[in-house]
């Protein structure tokens, strides 16, 4: 009523919806398409799996089979909706967010698995389509990445617009069929309870589509939950940076040393701007190159430091290794003349005449 403004009456067509976000997932498809195509670059639409490291083997959907092998091979996979293991949870079956999102009818009572960012958006859309919302969250707070007062204010929203909210709790099982009738059962610290929907949702995290491709024929490693570990070998480029930084800081020691060594300063002098030309070539194409360059010293990872740690390590090279040369040259002619004076001395007849 602040702006005056008054609705009798608003009613959701969702088939109507569910029309319209055909429409805009179309054109976005469609953009995306002419971009690609645009670019030069061939689209294959089909399912591949490594068969080398760096080649892959593609079923596209005609049912042929192809085989591309490229220089660099970039893992853009995604994610999918993970499904807890509770007993008659896979039965239901639960809707993920593509089912959610295919709906173009509202569900009367859902009941949401999972208070994170997708678990949430889904659930306040529908809430404001019209459905009751309940969201049942096993942590004990929304959005458990945020902080605790975001997490909370987000409660406080939710409540303020209707939907339930359960937090601490936990899904023992599920009995029922999704878009029909739904029971689940849950426990929290003050006992178990039964909640009753038409549908069920899952948000409750997602997980990697790394399996099924045979990462396995690249190296590519992959941690417990299936994420890929690292794309970098040991001593690829990573490991390249690490060992500059790590240089670097012996070069630095060499330097020190040359204070009595003039060979180990000289050494010490001449791999600081060798380690400063790598660096600089190989740091701009390596993400987190800067930190990882610091050759594991915690305090130089900033960009900033590391910078000064480099440009700093080149002027002191520069300088002693002027110094160095310098002395050494000067101690070798030296050497040099002690070694003439040291041998059989040349004596010619007029000298020795004047030494006798
Ligand atoms: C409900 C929901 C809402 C979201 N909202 C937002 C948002 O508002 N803002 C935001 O920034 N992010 C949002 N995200 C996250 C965002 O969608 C992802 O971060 C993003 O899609 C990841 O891009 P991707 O290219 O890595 O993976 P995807 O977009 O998942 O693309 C991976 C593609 O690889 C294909 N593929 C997988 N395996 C193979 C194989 N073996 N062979 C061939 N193809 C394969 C898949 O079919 C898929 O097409 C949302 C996610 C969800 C689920």
């Amino acid at each position: 009523m602040e702006f005056g403004l008054k609705t009798e009456s608003l009613t959701v067509d969702m088939a109507a919806v569910q029309r319209r976000k055909r429409h805009m997932v179309r054109e976005l498809r469609d953009i995306h398409a002419e971009h690609i195509a645009a670019s030069g670059a061939e689209l294959i639409r089909g399912l591949a799996r490594f068969i080398a490291p760096r080649t892959v083997e593609i079923e596209p959907h005609d049912g042929s089979r192809r085989t591309i092998r490229g220089a660099r091979v970039f893992l853009d996979l995604g994610s999918r909706a993970a499904i807890p293991q509770v007993p008659g949870l896979a039965e239901a079956p639960p809707m993920t967010h593509v089912e959610a999102l295919e709906l173009d009818r509202l569900p009367k009572h859902l009941i949401v698995l999972g208070g994170g960012y997708v678990g949430l958006e889904l659930s306040q859309a529908f809430r404001r389509f019209g459905s009751n919302v309940r969201v049942i969250e096993h942590g004990l707070q929304l959005a458990s990445r945020e902080d605790p007062d975001v997490g909370a204010a987000l409660k406080d929203l939710f409540v303020d617009e209707g939907i339930e909210v359960l937090l601490d709790s936990t899904v023992r099982r599920v009995e029922g069929r999704s878009c029909d009738r739904v029971r689940v059962s849950v426990s929290d610290e003050r006992g178990d309870r039964l909640i009753d929907g038409t549908d069920l949702l899952v948000a409750p995290g997602r997980e990697p589509n790394t399996n099924g491709i045979r990462l396995d024929k690249t190296g590519v490693q992959l941690d417990e939950r299936g994420y890929i570990e690292t794309m970098y070998p040991v001593f690829g480029i990573r490991g390249a940076c690490y060992l500059l930084g790590v240089s670097e800081w012996i070069f630095c020691l060499l330097i020190f040393i040359g204070f009595w060594n003039k060979t180990a300063g000289v050494l010490g002098a001449l791999g600081g701007i060798a380690s400063f030309v790598g660096t600089r070539t190989i740091i701009p194409f390596m993400p987190d190159g800067w930190a990882a360059s610091a050759g594991g010293f915690p305090a130089m990872t900033e960009r900033v430091a590391f910078l000064m740690k480099d440009l700093v390590l080149l002027a002191v090279s520069f300088y002693l290794l002027k110094q160095d040369l310098l002395r050494l040259s000067i101690e070798r002619s030296t050497d040099t003349r002690d070694e003439s004076y040291s041998g059989e001395l040349p004596i010619s007849p007029n000298s020795s005449k004047r030494t006798a």
